[in-house]
């Protein structure tokens, strides 16, 4: 029987399980090695890391995590978890099962990008979702932008000082009246027509349209749509926000008692709202481990 049992191990489920080691609290950390950022060779914005290969990040906090005894690292997926506080039954996809008395939930969250030819396969190089992982990384260069619908100010307005040149790549679909005004204040243009593929093309790419015309560009801002990639907050009835991800308090606690969530699975009080990053999965990470282990400290004082 295990103290607390983290699902993931990403950014926030290897901070949680090194938090919990440190206070010598019996856990395990169970790992399906689907990490969301497995596309990218190089993580952007994490100080220290910037610019380094996400796999170095899970290396070295796996190297981390040896020296603390109490932590027990799996690999290994689970299909389903079931019980309340103080007896969580994790069934594994071997058969094997876990008994824990609390949870954390660190599954993370899987994207679907939008059904262009080629998109998928430039994702993480030359296409990508976040301007704050990826942008830097076309300045000064022509920058297309896939799928903002009303976003696409913002997004535009962000890059402006990145990007030399803006091109908002409709896709067939109207662009509100009120949005183009804008769009052409910031200086982006807009291609109204369908693309009918995209391709690697030097460090950039190639936009073809349906009526054959190209577009070279340095990079590609994509929206995607993004699902829990696991099942357990449904499993067990956690509540889940408008935008899907699984919301939790300040520290990080879900609806169910002894169920704490973190990192891009998981949205806190006063945000606008899921902010997804390394540095944010690994803080949100450590308060869920934290606020665990106050909560079990307090059953232990009768508090
Ligand atoms: C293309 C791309 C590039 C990105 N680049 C950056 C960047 O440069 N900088 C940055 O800050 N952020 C970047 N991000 C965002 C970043 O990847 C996430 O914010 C971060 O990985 C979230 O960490 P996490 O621990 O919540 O989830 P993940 O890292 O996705 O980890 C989820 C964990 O849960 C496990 N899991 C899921 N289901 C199960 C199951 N059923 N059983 C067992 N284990 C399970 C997975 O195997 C994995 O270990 C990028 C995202 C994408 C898509």
């Amino acid at each position: 029987m295990y103290e607390v049992a983290i699902i993931g191990g990403g950014p926030a489920g290897l901070q949680a399980a090194l938090t919990l080691g440190r206070m010598h609290r019996r856990a395990v950390l169970l790992d399906s090695g689907r990490y969301r950022n497995a596309p990218v060779r190089h993580m952007q914005n994490l100080v220290g890391f910037d610019g380094r290969d996400p796999a170095e990040l899970r290396e070295a906090a796996r190297r981390d995590l040896a020296a603390y005894d109490s932590v027990e690292t799996l690999a290994g997926e689970v299909v389903r978890v079931d019980g309340a506080l103080g007896a969580f039954t994790l069934t594994l996809a071997d058969g094997g099962r876990i008994d824990t008395a609390r949870v954390i939930l660190a599954t993370g969250v899987a994207d679907t990008l939008p059904e262009i030819p080629g998109l998928a396969a430039l994702f993480g190089t030359a296409a990508a979702h976040c301007p704050f992982c990826h942008g830097h990384e076309f300045a000064g260069t022509r920058v297309g932008l896939i799928g903002m619908g009303a976003h696409a100010t913002r997004m535009a307005a962000m890059l402006r000082p990145i990007a030399a040149e803006l091109v908002v790549l409709a896709h067939g679909e109207p662009v509100d009246p009120e949005v183009g005004d804008q769009l052409s204040r910031l200086g982006a243009t807009i291609r109204a027509e369908r693309i009918a593929s995209v391709a690697p093309a030097g460090d950039g790419a190639l936009v073809t349209f349906e009526d054959g015309s190209t577009l070279d560009v340095g990079g590609i801002l994509t929206a995607t749509a993004w699902r829990q990639a696991a099942p357990f907050a449904e499993q067990l009835g956690v509540a889940i926000g408008p935008a899907g991800a699984i919301e939790v308090d300040a520290l990080g606690r879900t609806s169910v008692p002894g169920v704490a969530a973190a990192g891009d699975a998981a949205v806190g009080p006063g945000l606008p709202g899921p902010m997804h990053a390394v540095g944010l999965s690994i803080a949100a990470g450590l308060t869920a481990a934290a606020a665990t282990v106050q909560d079990l400290v307090s059953e232990e004082l009768g508090a």
